[in-house]
């Protein structure tokens, strides 16, 4: 592979892999398509931007697997409507495959550094409707709610109070809850007419959710 131009054969082994592992739904598999991953990592790692694995990004943090990264996306449901937030930018890629999916993305990170490289990497890329920001995640965005759609991709104890505030209802949120040295477990979260509905999707591993506004 030379830079970042992906050969048809590593675009279509990503995509096999991605549906080896339960990622079927094809506005989800197209917009894997479309988003490069490699846009997303520094140096060597984008060399290995198409493999299945975290790698790591600036300030400790880390960028999810792909095929997680799918099946959150799958279990979210983004319509083409939808105004979603996402808690955890990161590398920003999450957020650009979101963008394809919905309407306006809204993403937050405590790192000011990874907001402004992933905002960075969304103007190269042509993606206007994410709006970046950088604050403390576990307090949403209330001046945006309610959200049709929310993800959180650090793992929080409990799904924070204020997010679930800010869901609208019938919306849909997706998380991992748990202890940070424990295996999490995926939860999706909808809310009704009055309360809420839990269901449990799957065993995984993210960083915590930690609380303020980090130094880097
Ligand atoms: N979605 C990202 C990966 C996220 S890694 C991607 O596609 O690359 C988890 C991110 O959550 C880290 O960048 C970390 O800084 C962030 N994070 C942790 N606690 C947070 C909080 N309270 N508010 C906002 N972001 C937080």
């Amino acid at each position: 592979m030379s830079g970042r131009v992906t050969d048809a054969q590593t675009k279509m082994q990503f995509l096999f892999a991605l549906r080896s592992k339960g990622v079927t739904n094809a506005r989800v598999l197209t917009a894997m398509e479309r988003i490069d991953r490699a846009a997303f990592l520094r140096g060597l790692f984008a060399e290995r931007a198409y493999e299945d694995t975290p790698l790591p990004i600036a300030c400790g943090q880390t960028i999810s697997q792909p095929s997680v990264v799918g099946l959150m996306t799958q279990a979210l449901d983004v319509q083409p409507r939808h105004k979603v937030l996402e808690i955890g930018t990161g590398s920003g890629y999450q957020a650009a495959i979101l963008s394809q999916l919905a309407r306006r993305v809204y993403t937050i990170d405590r790192f000011k550094r990874l907001v402004t490289e992933a905002q960075g990497v969304f103007d190269a890329m042509g993606i206007a409707n994410i709006t970046a920001i950088t604050a403390d995640g576990s307090f949403g965005l209330a001046e945006q709610a309610p959200f049709d759609r929310i993800l959180l991709t650090a793992a929080a104890e409990d799904p924070p109070g204020p997010l679930l505030a800010q869901l609208r209802t019938g919306g849909i949120m997706v998380l991992p809850v748990g202890q940070s040295d424990t295996v999490q477990s995926l939860i999706r979260v909808t809310r009704l007419e009055k309360g809420f509905d839990y269901e449990e999707l799957r065993p995984v591993r993210f960083v915590p959710l930690i609380e303020g506004i980090g130094q880097d």
